[in-house]
């Protein structure tokens, strides 16, 4: 444009008049396929002052190191300032990748730093997986439920997304085996430890089976393994990624949001050298690299405190909460629902009894100050709507227990007594 002071003539455009003003072209149709997620608006409601909620998926704010974080933050500036600042390498920060291989390694898988990528939380490198394998048209196999922005991620590649028949322990290999056979999907996203929604584990000879399926028929597994540190009881399983024919073909996702803080915003991804090069390009794609300085901060921070003696502090406290959450769930709950009790993780999986639905339900709970997210939005096709997500991370075991009574008061009316008063045997199923 001119500058003013030129006087010179300036010649106006064309004048635009709402006649001629011309839409611009729509949006591509994979942005308006898939739907935003149900679960924020829900989690809306829940944050109103005063709400006990067993809805969100959020680690304990009061749990987070915040002072040995402080003094990460200070030293990787005090250290190393320029570099902390600057543009650095897609791949990630060696000195965090060592970290994180020598976890894995820890863990019974043989990691070396070049076998990892740092990512922007685990649920980057979720996309930069999908993008690197997945074409519009392609079959991805997920759990039923799943994780909801997994299927969000599927959903926006154009995948066809089928859902694995799974029982109280997860995939059920031969299901599995059926739908191989049948759909030639090119991926199974699995997350077989204390999973999303419903805390299962996936037990390790069904581990075994699938990745023998994988390996047998032709398949590419995702683990993604958020939650595995929060275990609070039992021993660890073996990740997927470590039984024999999954080495090759999978691709295992981490994750510091549980065991240091979120907001961090840091991940990582393990795979095989070709799909984690096609990994790194799509991530060059899509931030060129995660945050320098938060990841030279969690570097100084893994190398200055063991993470193991933070991850106890907090096993302990969940622990507590989870059976604060299980003792009173019983008497919250309708006569005849039923309910697990993962060993670890963030959340309880309940099934109202017969003719329940737990998105009514979730009305009269907020209206008496608690809040629950119900099952079906995690489900792909004919989702089960007497099931319901309580997380039990936020709260300490007397506002749970606090919670509980409201849920029941919800349930069961305003004249309901608690506690094991003679006449009020629920004779509820006992958690499974
Ligand atoms: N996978 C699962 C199963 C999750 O539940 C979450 C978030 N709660 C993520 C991935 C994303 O985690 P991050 O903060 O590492 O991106």
């Amino acid at each position: 444009m001119r500058a003013p002071e030129s006087r010179g003539a300036i010649v106006p455009a064309a004048a635009v008049t709402s006649a001629s003003i011309a839409a611009p072209p729509s949006l591509a149709a994979r942005a308006t396929s898939v739907e935003g997620s149900p679960l924020r608006e829900i989690l809306a409601l829940t944050q109103r002052p005063g709400v006990i909620s067993f809805a969100g998926g959020l680690p304990a704010p009061e749990l987070f190191d915040a002072e040995g974080l402080r003094a990460a933050y200070d030293a990787a500036f005090t250290t190393s300032a320029r570099r902390a600042l600057q543009y650095s390498t897609t791949e990630g920060d060696l000195e965090l990748r060592e970290a994180v291989a020598a976890r894995a390694t820890a863990r019974g898988l043989a990691t070396g730093a070049d076998d990892v990528l740092v990512t922007s939380g685990s649920q980057q490198a979720l996309t930069l997986i999908t993008g690197a394998l997945v074409e519009p048209g392609d079959v991805v196999l997920v759990e039923n439920p799943t994780y909801l922005a997994a299927l969000q991620c599927f959903g926006l590649a154009g995948a066809r997304i089928v859902p694995v028949p799974c029982d109280a322990d997860g995939i059920i290999p031969e299901a599995l085996e059926d739908l191989v056979v049948r759909e030639r999907p090119k991926l199974l996203y699995t997350i077989p430890t204390f999973q999303n929604p419903t805390g299962r584990t996936l037990p390790a000879a069904r581990r075994a089976a699938v990745a023998a399926i994988a390996a047998r028929l032709g398949l590419w597994l995702v683990e993604d393994d958020p939650y595995g540190d929060l275990r609070y009881e039992g021993t660890d399983v073996p990740w997927l990624a470590a039984h024999p024919g999954a080495e090759d073909r999978t691709a295992l996702l981490g994750s510091f949001s549980k065991i240091m803080a979120p907001g961090l915003r840091l991940g990582w991804l393990r795979a095989p050298a070709a799909l984690r090069r096609a990994a790194v390009v799509a991530k060059q794609a899509a931030d060129l690299h995660t945050s320098t300085v938060d990841q030279l901060a969690a570097a100084r921070y893994l190398a200055a405190v063991d993470l193991g003696t933070h991850i106890a502090k907090v096993r302990t406290a969940y622990r507590a909460r989870r059976d604060a959450l299980l003792a009173g769930l019983g008497e919250a709950l309708p006569t005849g629902s039923s309910w697990n009790r993962p060993e670890g993780g963030m959340f309880i999986w309940a099934t109202l009894p017969e003719g329940y639905d737990a998105t009514a339900l979730l009305g009269s709970a907020i209206s008496h100050d608690v809040a629950f997210v119900p099952g079906a939005p995690f489900f792909t096709g004919r989702p089960d709507t007497r099931t319901l997500r309580l997380s039990f991370t936020t709260h300490t075991p007397e506002e749970i227990a606090e919670g509980l009574r409201r849920l029941g008061t919800a349930v069961h009316g305003d004249r309901y007594v608690f506690g094991p008063t003679p006449g009020h045997a629920l004779g509820h199923a006992p958690g499974r």
